[in-house]
């Protein structure tokens, strides 16, 4: 399985995270990667709108089935990636790949944080009419200074909130680098499956199995980077 964290550039002012999943997809993983690296080396730093799509376009060439996450969970197969946006910021980026993935007949997966800078019913709206997944990306923890009974109400209301909007299913936690506390910390106390969802990334993914590849200097060729959860 591996994990593809990139950041998708698309002017000098913004840019947002697409993770990609691609599980039990290869049986030679080092072809793959060299594929892959293969693929990027041309000008890796090209985070474009064109760029995007020709990734796409290049794994749906090599086979790949896309599939949003709460279908993984229920019916995981082979050779297959998730694309999962985490919406941190500047949701209209997020509209924009909704919009690619679009037009390539791909469904992907949006968490969406519950604060202004990420939270736009429009817009989440708008992708969800696409029939791209809505999940809830939550940080209560960090939002009650870690206080878990209020932790959890706030986790519930804003769910509640989103659920207006999108049946939400699935759930993935924000982790703000600058943050004391580790939002996942919430599922020590209670159980996510309690509140009607069924799967969290971070819980849900068999980790041992999975190569994860990030953009760390915004590029796309990041393999080198680092290998961890
Ligand atoms: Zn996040």
């Amino acid at each position: 399985m591996l994990i593809f964290n990139l950041k998708q550039k698309f002017c000098k002012f913004c840019y947002f995270d697409v993770n990609i999943l691609c599980l039990k997809f290869v049986n030679n993983l080092c072809a793959f990667v060299s594929w892959w690296q293969n693929f990027v080396q041309v000008n890796s730093y090209d985070f474009t709108k064109e760029k995007y799509t020709q990734l796409l376009k290049a794994l749906q060439d090599r086979g790949f089935f896309f599939m949003i996450f709460e279908q993984f969970i229920q019916s995981p197969r082979d050779r297959f990636v998730i694309l999962r946006h985490d919406v941190d910021k500047l949701p209209e980026n997020s509209l924009l790949t909704a919009q690619i993935e679009n037009d390539l007949g791909i469904k992907g997966t949006y968490y969406f944080r519950a604060v202004p800078e990420s939270y736009d019913e429009k817009i989440i709206r708008q992708i969800a009419e696409l029939g791209h997944e809505i999940g809830y990306h939550y940080e209560n923890l960090t939002t009650t200074k870690g206080n878990l009974q209020l932790a959890i109400e706030d986790f519930r209301s804003n769910l509640e909130m989103l659920r207006k909007l999108y049946p939400v299913k699935t759930i993935c936690m924000h982790g703000s680098p600058l943050s004391k506390y580790d939002n996942r910390k919430m599922w020590e106390e209670y159980d996510y499956r309690d509140f009607g969802l069924i799967g969290e990334p971070y819980f849900d993914v068999n980790f041992s199995e999975v190569l994860y590849l990030t953009d760390t200097g915004r590029r796309w060729d990041g393999f080198d980077f680092s290998v961890r959860v």
